[in-house]
């Protein structure tokens, strides 16, 4: 069998799985066990065998697509993963195919290319100055940089590992100073905590900013923290913000935290894994407002620009700082050369990397920028519409207004009502959302991504709780 025949199967098999999802055909979920899945799928023959092509290839999608997670079903709510563009699938595959590991230009530079003119792009969103070509000559002051990487737990680490480099220049030789300490709202994303334990500061060292009845960072008790972290012996090495936070979508006020850190001398990093993508709605970037006096960001692209994962980005303000994150010299690869291109490698954890850039451009060249804007504040309405809609029910509380498509809720009762509601879903299948603890309490969640999702089938997957209680 040839690869076209195998793709020409796969295509088909994959049409089918969504467009019978977004018919609301079948269950969202399906969690078969695991042994006898694993039966099902011969994977014990197939190893030893092989032939996996043709009629088998088609058998063998046909159970494994059964015991897929259909992220096209519109009752999918539950997790911050895009429902990705149709193209940007076959973005990945091309990226699979030609495997050119693109972090030196010369093992893949249209890849390089691409990512750069994405991060240029993205750059120019963010409020900073995009980089020039490579060989323009250029001061190499006040441009901004960054790097694609798989996910945003690592584009974090990428720039803590930054705002490290700037507060303690020789961290890299000699180890990570024990007085620093990362100021960040009580929720952030864990993956703030893992990088500070990464980098040897111990996750105590991240200390929770005052923050207001919902999360949120406020910055008017900000200067007092610092000064109080100050006098105690400790260095702030960053204050990071959320935009927006994951339990409940808010976003931290950017604009007075950076205030307050430009006062106080301290590196900002935005964490805006899933909501720096309001930056492309002239509606909900002023939800933002303040980022460009940010000195790095996070932006998850397989979130909420619809690619398929993992595909983020980390962005700084001066390019500087992350072109000097890195030291590490490894002869073979960082030698000097005349060379056409840009090289990511001294930006990136990663050293063999995925043409990533290639997902975001045919994520966004299938309709243009605007339509994926579009989506994005289509989703956000239907949260506001979600919520208002939970919110005139009996026995239920909303834990807060939308900021994104982000929305919390609980039933009256106890914590362990709300989990035994979403255990009895998920194992019923129809439907499928998350849960939350947030402003002390166990809340169920949606995250709408799935432009399909209507307001309809919200009000049917409520109709569903009021049954199991
Ligand atoms: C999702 C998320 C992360 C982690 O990103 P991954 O791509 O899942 O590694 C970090 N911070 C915030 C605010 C997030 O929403």
């Amino acid at each position: 069998m040839s690869f076209p025949d195998d793709a020409a199967i796969t295509a088909t098999a994959l049409e089918a799985h969504a467009s019978q999802a977004l018919a609301r055909d079948g269950r969202v979920i399906r969690q078969p066990r695991l042994a006898e899945l694993s039966r099902q799928l011969a994977i014990d023959t197939l190893i030893r065998e092989g032939g996996l092509h043709g009629e088998r290839l088609a058998d063998f999608l046909n159970v494994y697509l059964s015991a897929s997670t259909r992220l096209q079903h519109p009752a999918y709510m539950a997790h911050q993963v895009a429902v990705p563009m149709p193209l940007s699938a076959i973005a990945a595959m091309i990226d699979s195919h030609t495997n050119n590991a693109m972090a030196i230009y010369e093992m893949g530079p249209a890849a390089a290319t691409v990512e750069f003119a994405i991060v240029n792009w993205m750059l120019a969103k963010t409020g900073w100055r995009p980089s020039p070509a490579p060989d323009v000559t250029d001061a190499g002051e006040g441009h901004g940089g960054g790097t694609l990487t798989h996910g945003g737990s690592l584009a974090n680490l990428t720039a803590l590992l930054a705002a490290r480099a700037r507060i303690a220049p020789t961290a890299w030789e000699t180890g990570t100073p024990h007085d620093l300490v990362i100021v960040t709202a009580p929720g952030s994303h864990y993956s703030i905590a893992r990088a500070a334990a990464i980098m040897g500061l111990g996750q105590n060292a991240i200390r929770h900013a005052p923050s207001d009845a919902e999360g949120r960072i406020d910055a008017t008790r900000l200067p007092r923290f610092i000064a109080g972290l100050r006098s105690q012996g400790m260095r702030p090495m960053c204050v990071v913000a959320a935009a927006c936070g994951t339990a409940l979508g808010l976003y931290d006020p950017i604009a007075e935290i950076a205030a307050v850190c430009r006062d106080n001398d301290i590196w900002l990093h935005v964490d805006g894994a899933h909501g720096a993508s309001a930056l492309l709605s002239p509606r909900l970037r002023s939800l933002l407002d303040g980022l460009e006096f940010a000195d790095s960001l996070v932006w998850d692209a397989h979130k909420m620009l619809r690619t398929s994962t993992l595909c983020a980005a980390v962005l700084v303000r001066d390019h500087r700082h992350l072109d000097q994150t890195f030291r590490e010299d490894a002869s073979y690869l960082f030698h000097d050369k005349d060379q056409p291109g840009f090289d990511f490698i001294h930006r990136t954890v990663e050293c063999t990397k995925s043409a990533l850039g290639l997902k975001i451009l045919f994520a966004l060249a299938d309709e243009g920028e605007t339509a994926i804007a579009r989506y994005i504040e289509r989703q956000s309405d239907l949260a506001t519409e979600a919520a208002a809609l939970l919110r005139a029910q009996s026995g239920i509380e909303v834990a807060t207004e939308p900021q994104s498509n982000i929305v919390c809720f609980r039933f009256q009762g106890r914590d362990d009502v709300q989990i035994a509601l979403r255990r009895r879903l998920t194992q019923d299948g129809d439907f499928y959302i998350s849960s939350t603890e947030a402003m002390g309490k166990r809340w169920l969640r949606l995250a709408l991504m799935n432009p399909a999702t209507t307001i309809d089938d919200i009000a049917a997957l409520l109709a569903r709780l009021r049954q199991f209680r």
